[in-house]
């Protein structure tokens, strides 16, 4: 235990500053401060044992692939400067912050996870001493923090349990094993920000390569039956049969991915009945709902699902489960739920 006594110079620094923050700060920031800041000791109580110095709050630019930071703060006090992209704090980051609603409850959680994704970073810096040079930052000691606090939320709710992270060399990476720079916001299930927000241009950083000497090998005649079908023009045939490939690629590269194609899920995974499609969508304004779907799963033009998102709207659709399907993820399938829904010629 430290001796914080009430004339301490550090300690008086940090609590006028905790006190500017929440009360004194102009809104927007007051308000995020607001819920960071009792938040923070939530999580010192529950996951450190108390053992963190309540940092520096900032919502300042970050690294552009980044949502948050932490550096190391020497003034007011502080030891570490928790800082915030202000495209997720303020919603101004259209491709992340898919609302207008500043509290939604996927936005709140994307800011709590974030939160706590830094303060392991905190805990490593202060508790263990270490800065993880050489792993930037997100070392051996972070992925042993993140696994642990990952198994006490399964504990408390088994469908919270995150899996076990493995630290990052910059060299080097995991065939397909979670790596803990991602922690925890890439570990959630499909679901968990409630289409509130999307991730999908961040997982770039967090994805595993896999490298050319994983090619795999091909079975005999398989490039004659390919050649077969380029040759007498049965494009649409060739492309579904390379899709296939493509789609167990991206499957087995983007976690959960399969089960968000498969159908809808609730915030913690569970299956849902698919919503039933009104006839109406499809023949709307000269039937463009199905002339898209079908262009989307034909030509695996999967980055018109939004786009296909707004014309079902117009068309009078208001599921939000079909809606945040198309809007929320930026990889699809030839699987999916929504195109298989809309009638589209997807199976073989
Ligand atoms: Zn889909």
């Amino acid at each position: 235990m430290s001796e914080s006594k009430p004339t301490d110079p550090d300690e008086a620094e940090r609590s006028s500053r905790e006190d500017y923050s929440r009360h004194q700060a102009a809104e927007p920031y007051r308000h995020r401060f607001g819920h960071l800041v009792p938040r923070w000791h939530e999580f010192n109580a529950l996951y450190f044992e108390n053992r963190l110095i309540v940092p520096r709050f900032s919502i300042a630019p970050v690294h552009p692939r980044r949502l948050s930071e932490t550096r190391i703060n020497t003034d007011y006090g502080a030891r570490t400067n928790i800082m915030f992209s202000p495209g997720l704090m303020f919603g101004t980051d259209r491709r992340l912050v898919r609302t207008d609603d500043p509290d939604a409850r996927g936005v709140i959680r994307l800011i709590d996870d974030r939160l706590l994704g830094e303060m392991v970073k905190q805990f490593v810096m202060e508790v263990h001493g270490s800065l993880e040079e050489g792993w930037d930052g997100y070392g051996p000691l972070y992925a042993r923090e993140a696994t642990r606090i990952g198994a006490q939320m399964g504990r408390a709710d088994p469908a919270a349990e995150l899996p076990e992270v493995h630290p990052r060399r910059r060299a080097f990476r995991l065939a397909g094993a979670p790596v803990a720079a991602s922690w925890p916001h890439l570990f959630r299930p499909d679901g968990f920000y409630a289409g509130h927000v999307t991730l999908d241009h961040l997982w770039r950083r967090g994805r595993v390569r896999t490298g050319t000497r994983d090619r795999r090998s091909v079975v005999p005649g398989v490039y004659e039956y390919l050649h077969f079908l380029a040759a007498t023009g049965r494009h649409a045939r060739l492309l579904e049969v390379l899709g296939r490939e493509v789609d167990a690629a991206k499957v087995a590269r983007v976690p959960g991915l399969a089960a968000a194609e498969r159908g809808p899920q609730d915030a913690s995974g569970r299956a849902l009945p698919v919503p039933p499609a009104d006839p109406g969508w499809v023949t709307w304004n000269g039937g463009c709902v199905r002339a898209i779907a079908e262009g989307i799963g034909a030509r695996r033009a999967f980055d018109g699902m939004p786009i296909l998102a707004d014309a079902l709207q117009d068309a009078g659709c208001d599921s939000d489960l079909i809606l945040n399907h198309c809007r929320a993820h930026t990889e699809h399938t030839a699987n999916c739920w929504v195109l298989r829904l809309l009638g589209t010629p997807d199976q073989a």
